[in-house]
């Protein structure tokens, strides 16, 4: 120690201070203290157990109330000169939390505006912490001494049974398995346990669980020269040893997960670990399939796990004992050993950010975690974001194209129907127009399969007044309600509220209320009724409330059982079904006008994605868009699978407003009961931003606070504040600085979004 700072270590006695020389001081942070680590002395016996990670019992506050915090850093001294309290135990046994992953959290923590310990509790599962399906066991052994005198012993007959049993066992034994074992009861075992031949220790056993179905083994496609030269470009990066990100922006069908298989299976040969981030929606049981019979040991990480299933995924992951892990969003924090690998594929889409604190986007949390582990990103897409795509423009990211489907097959012919004058043209009233019902007729005729994507639920989403012109809306949300059929109910599709579907209307008693705006449920009705005999089966959120369901509709899809599938953006993604010879797209302009300015680049990646699904063999397949803009620029490039087309449209504009990618965003909402308190402190907030960040010139803005798109939610008003400016760090700054000095007054709540995606 200093000089300097003995002189200020007043409140320590000289030995104390020597003795501080060989102390070990643990830093820990707790979920519910304060932000910031606090000191803590560890006693020796707590030495050997104690390791960077692992979550600690320590006093926490006046009352010394024992709390449960993460051992973040483990030092020879303390930077305070305060009497260190010490730590009370060690609550894991193997750390949760490599220094790796604690650097990343850290990074998140501050890169997404959210309290560290709040990052912690959401990248370590509730199953892990929990420990989940684990249970402590008294485990029985030899004591080392006991193996030389096995047969010189002389003891009584049970006791001495018992006592060959264990040491020949394979595997320590509870008491109950041993005695079970030998067919005595627990005393003679006690009685060995006293005299010390045998030696009990308490260990935490994890509760068996049944092991995947083996699959059958396939071998690997042999790849075209485009798929190669993709391959190579991969194998570079890994050889390298350096971080690289690479974009594959190939067709639909193109053979991208063949590429992302045999990247894998080098990592794997070097004794290494990928991580293959999908989302939520593509975890399905083909594209498991897919990995399963070209790798041994794969873990599937989805949102429906358990608890228990979820732990013991974790710690077999943490153990080395997975090749490849297939997950969602989450995944990203999976903790491999020896990473080898992160790929992403549909980096697009948008369930790859969080929408609950941490709100990170897993894009940027794998870039952040292969540049520490110098890895390389392979991101992948039909449609890349904007934001990947201007990273290759600008060389950040590795652009590699894949232009062509696998075995030279043409991408499907997609032709507009212009639903202006689709109807008086052809006389068709209904959803379906005449073009289209023609073409499922022929599809059917020549026995193929039909996918129709409509991307609204409910039967109406539309009832109004026809007297006094009342939209029926949710109570607590501003949102007009659906009518759902199934029960004759009204429901919110925010908020779940539920009513009767009104027969009069509330306000003015008129009776006749319209119903109007299509759903997938009226769709599923009209095409019911217009190709009679046909099996045909929805898909969306309300009739697949369990995945089984998902699986058994998607199998009898495959088998050829159905031959109508329609429903929401669930069928527009990821399925590879040969015999699809059609797609119609009931209306393609739905997202076009929301208030959002992601808004032609989600209807244009929407299309790409649902034409995508035909035409995936030699039977061709064609795909029909109805549409009341046929002229706007992304239907236009989804017609031709024009990529480049909608990027040359879209950047500019976006570069004019300063949206991203050219500029970066922060979103706040605001949220409360009381709209005056919301709106307050709202102004409040927009003005302290705005003052610190004047100095900055007119480049950053803040935009509001004004009623959010949605405005009202569960009963809570919302508005919001925009942030932009060319640099994202400023924005951050701002936010934490005023975050710190400003309280919301009570029933006021109020979230930092950084890189938004959601805008309403
Ligand atoms: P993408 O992910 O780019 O849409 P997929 O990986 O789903 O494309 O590939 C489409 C289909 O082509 C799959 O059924 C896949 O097994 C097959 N495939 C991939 N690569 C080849 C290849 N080199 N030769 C033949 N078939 C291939
Ligand atoms: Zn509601």
């Amino acid at each position: 120690m200093s000089q300097q700072g003995r002189l200020f270590a007043d409140d320590l006695p000289q030995w104390e201070a020597d003795a501080e020389q060989d102390q070990l001081v643990a830093q820990v942070i707790f979920p519910t203290g304060p932000p910031e680590p606090l000191d803590y002395r560890v006693p020796d016996r707590l030495r050997v157990s104690l390791q960077v990670g692992c979550r600690v019992r320590a006093p926490l506050g006046r009352g010394d109330r024992p709390v449960v915090g993460y051992c973040v850093a483990l030092d020879a001294q303390s930077s305070t000169r305060r009497r260190l309290k010490e730590l009370l135990g060690v609550v894991d046994r193997r750390s949760l939390l490599s220094p790796a992953m604690l650097r990343l959290t850290q990074w998140i923590s501050a890169y997404y505006l959210c309290p560290w310990p709040q990052v912690l509790e959401a990248v370590v599962p509730a199953g892990v912490r929990g420990q989940a399906g684990t249970r402590e066991a008294v485990l029985l052994s030899l004591a080392p001494e006991t193996q030389a005198q096995l047969e010189q012993l002389k003891l009584p007959a049970k006791q001495l049974q018992a006592l060959r049993h264990l040491a020949t066992a394979a595997e320590p034994l509870t008491p109950q398995q041993l005695a079970h074992a030998v067919r005595t009861t627990i005393g003679p075992i006690q009685a060995l346990r006293k005299k010390g031949l045998i030696v009990a220790r308490r260990e935490r056993i994890e509760q068996h669980l049944p092991t995947d179905v083996p699959v059958e083994r396939r071998p690997n496609h042999v790849l075209n020269a485009d798929q190669r030269r993709a391959l190579e470009a991969i194998l570079a990066a890994l050889h390298a040893a350096e971080q690289r990100t690479i974009l594959l922006h190939g067709v639909t069908g193109s053979g991208k997960t063949e590429v992302y298989i045999q990247a894998i299976q080098e990592v794997v040969r070097f004794g290494r670990q990928a991580i293959v981030l999908v989302p939520e929606i593509s975890l399905t049981p083909q594209t498991l399939q897919r990995f399963r019979e070209r790798f041994a040991r794969v873990a599937v990480l989805h949102s429906h796990l358990t608890d228990v299933e979820r732990n013991h995924h974790w710690q077999r992951i943490a153990a080395g004992e997975v090749e490849v892990i297939v997950g969602a969003r989450s995944a990203v924090f999976a903790p491999t050993p020896h990473l080898g690998l992160i790929i992403i594929d549909e980096e697009h889409e948008t369930t790859f950010k969080q929408e609950t604190a941490p709100r990170y986007h897993a894009r940027e949390v794998a870039l952040e975690r292969t540049r520490a582990e110098r890895l390389p990103l392979v991101l992948g897409s039909a449609t890349p974001s904007l934001e990947s795509w201007q990273r290759c423009v600008t060389s950040e990211f590795q652009l590699i194209e894949l232009p062509r489907r696998v075995e030279d097959r043409p991408l499907p012919v997609v032709k507009t129907v212009d639903l202006r004058t689709a109807d008086r043209e052809h006389r068709s009233p209904g959803i379906l127009s005449r073009p289209l019902r023609l073409q499922i007729d022929q599809a059917l005729a020549d026995g193929g399969q039909v996918i129709l994507l409509l991307n609204r639920r409910g039967f109406s989403t539309h009832i109004q007044c026809p007297a006094c012109g009342l939209v029926i809306k949710c109570p607590h949300c501003d949102i007009a309600l659906t009518h759902h059929r199934q029960g004759e109910t009204a429901m919110c599709h925010h908020c779940d509220y539920r009513q009767p579907a009104p027969r009069q209307c509330p306000e003015c008693q008129a009776t006749g209320i319209r119903y109007s705006g299509t759903g997938t449920q009226r769709l599923e009705y009209e095409v019911r009724g217009r190709f009679p005999g046909v099996k045909c089966a929805r898909m969306d959120t309300d009739s697949m409330q369990s995945a089984g369901h998902y699986e058994q509709v998607l199998a009898a899809f495959r088998e050829g059982d159905v031959r109508i599938l329609l429903g929401t953006q669930m069928i527009a993604k990821g399925l590879d079904f040969p015999n699809v010879t059609l797609v119609g797209v009931v209306q393609a302009d739905m997202a076009l006008h929301l208030p959002d300015f992601r808004a032609a680049e989600r209807t244009f990646q929407l299309l790409v994605q649902v034409a995508g699904r035909t035409g995936r063999s030699d039977r061709g397949g064609r795909v029909l868009v109805q549409t009341l803009s046929p002229e706007h620029y992304a239907i236009q490039a989804a017609v031709t699978h024009d990529y480049g087309r909608f990027a040359r449209q879209e950047l500019p504009e976006r570069e004019q407003l300063g949206y991203p990618p050219f500029g970066r965003l922060i979103r706040l909402v605001i949220r409360g009961p009381s709209e005056t308190l919301v709106h307050e402190f709202g102004e409040t907030l927009a003005e302290q931003l705005r003052s610190e960040l004047a100095p900055l010139g007119e480049a950053y803005r803040v935009l509001g606070p004004a009623p959010a798109p949605i405005a009202r939610l569960r009963g809570d008003y919302r508005h919001q504040i925009h942030l932009h400016g060319p640099e994202g760090l400023p924005l951050r700054q701002a936010v934490s600085t005023v975050a710190e000095r400003l309280t919301p007054p009570d029933d006021v709540l109020w979230i930092a979004d950084v890189d938004p995606l959601g805008m309403l």
